[in-house]
């Protein structure tokens, strides 16, 4: 990262992040934390990018909010705790003692408890919680929603450069000291142009880095849970079932949803 007085030409220019998810709330974080003026720039009308959560019951609030991208972090992530200690969000460690069962037309199948699966880190409201968190804290006009990056040129004798978006309809025009492209590299091959433009070697290796967990879908099945979570509630778990079940299938995971119990997801 470099401090804000390394651009003596640029001080008033802020810094462009392009993409409010994650890696770049955490990067115009780290930006202001620095004395770096930002300015963050996001395509959706929302911020969270690849963590998003939606509510599964109309009258079930934060409690029913199910995560549709990231769901975990994981206890062995110093930068994430520390982080989380940072924002004041204080993660539940998802349950993992216990039974695993499921039932077919064959019957109750209970399977036993995959080892290793230990120090899964949830977070009440979904992962998303951190991006609105960082968001909440950015300085008052800092983040654009609805802002698609569509052109990245630098000026001449160093002057910075000029960053092109669409906002609906029109277009908009920025002057940055620099920007900072938080978006899976594919996009920025295929959707962002550059002048100059970027070296063939350098488009090839943004093509072809992989953006994880890209082959994955999440949804929400509401009408078919009651019945089913409350059947293994009373038959196979002696009432314990609490939050969502998450079958997978092929590449897609479905939530079964029922009224979460805090309680019990805390304990
Ligand atoms: C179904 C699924 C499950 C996952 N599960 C987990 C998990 O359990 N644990 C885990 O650690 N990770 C998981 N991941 C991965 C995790 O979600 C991502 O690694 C992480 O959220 C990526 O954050 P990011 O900020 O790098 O990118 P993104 O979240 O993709 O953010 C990029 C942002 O840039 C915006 N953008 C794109 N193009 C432009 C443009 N031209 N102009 C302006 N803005 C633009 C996008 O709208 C987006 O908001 C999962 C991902 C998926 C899809």
């Amino acid at each position: 990262m470099t401090p804000a007085r390394s651009f003596p030409d640029n001080a008033v220019r802020p810094v462009l992040v392009v993409g409010a998810g994650l890696a770049g709330l955490t990067a115009a974080r780290v930006l202001l934390a620095a004395g770096v003026p930002v300015r963050v720039l996001e395509a959706r009308d929302r911020v969270g990018g690849r963590t998003w959560a939606v509510p599964a019951l109309s009258d079930g609030g934060e409690d029913s909010l199910l995560d549709l991208g990231a769901t975990w972090g994981w206890d062995h992530h110093p930068h994430l705790r520390q982080l989380l200690g940072e924002l004041g969000i204080r993660p539940f460690v998802q349950p993992s003692a216990g039974a695993t069962a499921y039932q077919t037309p064959q019957g109750v199948h209970r399977l036993p408890h995959p080892s290793g699966s230990t120090g899964y880190l949830r977070f009440a409201g979904g992962a998303a919680v951190l991006c609105r968190t960082l968001a909440g804290q950015l300085p008052a006009h800092s983040l654009e929603l609805n802002t698609r990056v569509t052109q990245l040129r630098r000026l001449p004798n160093g002057q910075g450069i000029e960053v092109q978006a669409e906002q609906g309809e029109s277009p908009r025009t920025y002057a940055a000291a620099a920007a900072v492209l938080a978006l899976p590299p594919r996009l920025v091959a295929h959707r962002v142009a550059f002048d100059p433009v970027l070296s063939a070697e350098l488009l090839q290796t943004l093509r072809e880095v992989p953006t994880w967990m890209s082959h994955a879908m999440k949804c929400v099945v509401v009408a078919l849970v009651k019945s089913l979570v409350q059947r293994l509630n009373e038959r196979l778990l002696g009432g314990r079932v609490n939050a969502s079940y998450c079958a997978t299938a092929g590449a897609r995971k479905v939530h079964l949803v029922a009224p979460i119990d805090r309680e019990l997801l805390c304990r």
